[in-house]
């Protein structure tokens, strides 16, 4: 048998590293997964290759994350590896060693925030997020697609990502009121500098496979048509699956590795899923076998025949409202008066109180982004953690104007003034590549 796309895969199963003893992130999680794998012959493919592990620096954590106060603070070896081998994966497909890639990696990702202060919802720094940044630097790759699978809202990639209009984020969850972040609603759709360039849909409790593809058919695969990415990355978290103990959803394997070929993307990253011996083994065949091009209909997953495989009516109403929704939405966006969403001043504010639930930390956040016609304007956070860490970051976007540009350098000019206000000062500037603190780093 010979892969009809030649495709890379990396295990990454971090043994030394674990929130706790008995937490549902932990070490065994990719154990039965790599032994079904290779049991199943697929190493023995021709075109899948096997590739090592590797270690991101702390420039490239910098770049996408605001890390209070160091990143040292934040992440371990493990999280370093787990984001490496994510770049190590994107390589692999943009260098054309291969067509596809999987990083069946962890500790996961996607509940890390642009400000950091600790490990949120089992992560602690953006896997997804670190690898775009590296390859925005690196490859000629201007528009990328993510695409969230995973049973949580991605709301650390959204919040990464929420000003960028050459990110498009689709994060596809099991409804905010019933689970773990409690966001990610349709009426949540990004900032003034990235408008509809954040779409999130939030499904009923045991939405089964019928329901993902038909959102997958219904607004992914049109949106995606219409905003032609260079680059497609699925963030494909496995707890959406039926037996998973963490959430309330009826995916089986057979339906994400149905979703892996309509999508077609040319990266997979794992980001959750707990049902260790029931679900990852299965699903994480199937997504190889649909990545590679191969035919996936004889994976069988235990505990099948007990799933009622047909989403209710409701569900599927509902489903279709959201999808109906946000094409219009995505398809008018640039008729939409964006002061209904944002407000008419030069400015657009908004508050919010961020839970670390793994840290058990309450940051606050006033966050402003100033509106550009020009480019997506600069983004200023002011974060602190209650008694701790007052901090601010300036954060000027890749495709900064120079008006633009000209208001970030007068207020980092200002940091003397700055820093008698805060503890730190951040600059995040993507269009100089200055990455850099006041007080500096101490790496
Ligand atoms: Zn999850
Ligand atoms: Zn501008």
């Amino acid at each position: 048998m010979k892969a009809n796309n030649k495709t890379s895969v990396l295990f990454f199963p971090a043994f030394d590293w674990a929130i706790s003893p008995n937490h549902p992130e932990r070490e065994e999680r990719l154990l039965y997964t790599r032994d079904q794998i290779f049991e199943e012959g697929l190493m023995d493919i021709e075109g899948i290759i096997e590739y090592p592990p590797e270690i991101c620096n702390l420039e490239d954590i910098i770049k996408t994350h605001i890390c209070v106060t160091e990143p040292e603070d934040i992440l371990t070896e493990s999280h370093l590896i787990s984001a490496g081998s994510c770049k190590a994966i994107a390589d692999s497909v943009l260098k054309g060693e291969v067509d596809k890639g999987i990083a069946l990696v962890r500790p996961p990702g996607h509940h890390a925030m642009l400000v950091t202060h600790g490990s949120r919802g089992f992560c602690n720094i953006n896997i997804e997020a670190v690898m775009v940044e590296y390859i925005r630097d690196n490859y000629d790759v201007k528009k990328i697609a993510i695409i969230d699978t995973d049973a949580h809202h991605a709301d650390g990639t959204q919040d990464i990502y929420i000003n960028d209009p050459d990110v498009l984020h689709i994060s596809v969850h099991q409804d905010g009121r019933t689970i773990f972040p409690g966001t990610g609603f349709p009426n949540d759709l990004g900032g003034p500098g990235g408008f509809a360039h954040t779409l999130n849909i939030p499904v009923p409790t045991n939405t089964t496979d019928e329901g993902l593809l038909y959102i997958m058919d219904n607004l992914i695969d049109p949106v995606l048509k219409d905003f032609e990415p260079d680059l497609i990355i699925n963030a494909a978290g496995q707890d959406n699956h039926f037996t998973d103990p963490l959430t309330m959803m009826n995916i089986t394997a057979g339906g994400y590795a149905e979703l892996t070929k309509r999508l077609d993307p040319d990266i997979v990253v794992l980001e959750g899923g707990y049902s260790i011996e029931g679900a990852l083994p299965y699903v994480n065949v199937g997504i190889i076998l649909a990545l590679a091009g191969l035919d996936y209909s004889n994976v069988r997953e235990p505990k099948l025949d007990q799933l009622d495989m047909k989403s209710s009516p409701k569900i599927m109403d509902q489903i279709k409202d959201y999808v109906n929704h946000l094409s219009e939405v995505y398809n008018l966006r640039k008729d939409i008066n964006l002061d209904e969403y944002f407000g008419s001043k030069d400015s657009y504010k908004k508050n919010r109180s961020i839970f670390y639930d793994t840290s058990g930390l309450l940051e606050k956040q006033r966050e402003e982004f100033l509106k550009c016609d020009k480019c997506s304007g600069v983004r200023i956070v002011e974060s602190s953690v209650y008694g701790r860490n007052d901090i601010i970051s300036i954060i000027v976007p890749r495709n900064a104007c120079e008006a633009c540009q000209n208001k970030a350098d007068n207020l980092t000019d200002d940091y003397v003034t700055l820093i008698e206000k805060y503890d730190y000062v951040y600059i995040q500037d993507h269009s100089r590549r200055n990455y850099s603190r006041f007080p500096e780093y101490k790496f």
